[in-house]
């Protein structure tokens, strides 16, 4: 199969993750017998430094001309960078935003995964740590509170401000179809989490994804409140599988699921439109503070190149094989820096692409 993806390594330690990621697609290529063709585009600071915006229309039709886009991370130091002195259109993480819109991706999904090498790294207690959990959050990106009619106003001398929160049906079903689809990959249970008791958007929500569940028999639907929800995570993460919410909560509870991970550095997204198109990107940042040093972890963004394999190429047996790369090289005691634990193997950010790349093999 030929696989046309377009990189961005972006800024800081953006080009040694994206680098890594490469070499172990490149080692899936030629294992399985697949055809990459790659295509570099710039943004963020990289691509102020060069054109004096963060994202150009040239870059953003390169992108979607091809099949996925793989991303390292954009961004510098914020209190020290002369990108951060330009006017926030003008600033990197502007180009993020434009090309998420640009690529209408609408679905965000991030795994939080607890391996069970890196259980010390969990903040939970160890009875519920021990029971392990791998979950999915699937979170509608384009609608909600965040995109609504916002204002503020002065009522008699009281001010006053008004953020709406707006989904129509469309909006609920093409991300709900996502997660049921996504669900099928995997354990084949959705809990679909809201706010019905009290919100009218939830309440659509509720019987949008209900009439979407009737087409996925084989799928277990539960709807939970998102204050539980917020609580279980903490209190019982085994239980989910794929958790499927709006804009505002996904935001919060997706942070809440990666933080019970311990691992920064770990921890894959992808962002999916309504065809089998997604970027992909690790969850943390561009790390200036570690930049330029082959000391970062590259495996958030190799787990971000396996979920393109799976997502977006439908390549489930080449994205098993990088996922359990993964483990063996943890089971095997190889650390970065940042996920280092006493009696392991410190690696640096080559050293770890390079022993991903050999267990492929
Ligand atoms: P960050 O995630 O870059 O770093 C937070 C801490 O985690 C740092 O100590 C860093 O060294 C460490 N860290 C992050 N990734 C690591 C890895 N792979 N291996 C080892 N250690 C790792 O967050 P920040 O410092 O708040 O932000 C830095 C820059 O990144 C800012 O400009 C911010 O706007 C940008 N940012 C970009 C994205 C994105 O591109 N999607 C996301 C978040 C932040």
């Amino acid at each position: 199969m030929d696989l046309r993806i377009t990189c961005i390594p972006g800024d800081g330690i953006g080009p040694e993750i994206i680098a890594e990621a490469k070499k172990v697609l490149d080692t899936v290529a030629k294992q399985y017998g697949h055809t990459m063709h790659y295509t570099d585009i710039l943004m963020g600071g990289a691509s102020i430094d060069v054109h004096g915006v963060p994202l150009t229309k040239e870059a953003v039709e390169t992108a979607k001309s091809g099949d996925a886009v793989l991303m390292g991370s954009i961004g510098g130091d914020t209190t020290t960078s002369p990108w951060y002195r330009l006017e926030p259109s003008l600033r990197p993480e502007a180009g993020l935003l434009a090309i998420r819109k640009e690529l209408n991706l609408f679905a965000n999904l991030r795994p939080a995964v607890l391996y069970d090498e890196l259980v010390a790294a969990c903040p939970l207690k160890d009875e519920i740590a021990a029971a392990g959990f791998d979950m999915m959050i699937m979170r509608e990106l384009t609608g909600g509170l965040y995109f609504g009619e916002k204002r503020t106003i002065e009522e008699n001398g009281v001010r006053k401000a008004v953020d709406t929160l707006v989904y129509d049906e469309n909006e609920i079903r093409r991300i709900a179809i996502k997660g049921f689809d996504i669900a099928m990959k995997r354990r084949k249970k959705v809990t679909s989490v809201d706010k019905a008791n009290v919100l009218a958007s939830s309440r659509l929500w509720r019987s949008v994804v209900d009439e979407v569940a009737k087409k996925y028999p084989e799928v277990t639907l539960e709807h939970m409140l998102v204050d539980n929800c917020a609580m279980q995570l903490v209190k019982d993460p085994a239980q989910f599988d794929v958790i499927l919410t709006e804009n505002m909560f996904g935001d919060i509870l997706s942070d809440e699921a990666s933080m019970v991970t311990g691992s920064i550095g770990m921890l894959a997204s992808a962002s999916l439109n309504d065809t089998k198109f997604g970027l992909y990107e690790p969850s943390h940042g561009s790390a200036p503070d570690i930049a330029g040093k082959d000391i970062a972890n590259p495996i958030a963004t190799v787990l971000s190149a396996a979920m393109m394999l799976r997502y977006s190429f439908d390549l489930d047996r080449e994205a098993d094989a990088v996922e359990s790369a993964v483990r063996e090289v943890l089971q095997s005691g190889y650390r970065t820096g940042d996920i280092m634990a006493e009696g392991c193997i410190k690696v640096g950010c080559r050293q770890m692409g390079d022993l991903l790349a050999d267990r492929i093999k």
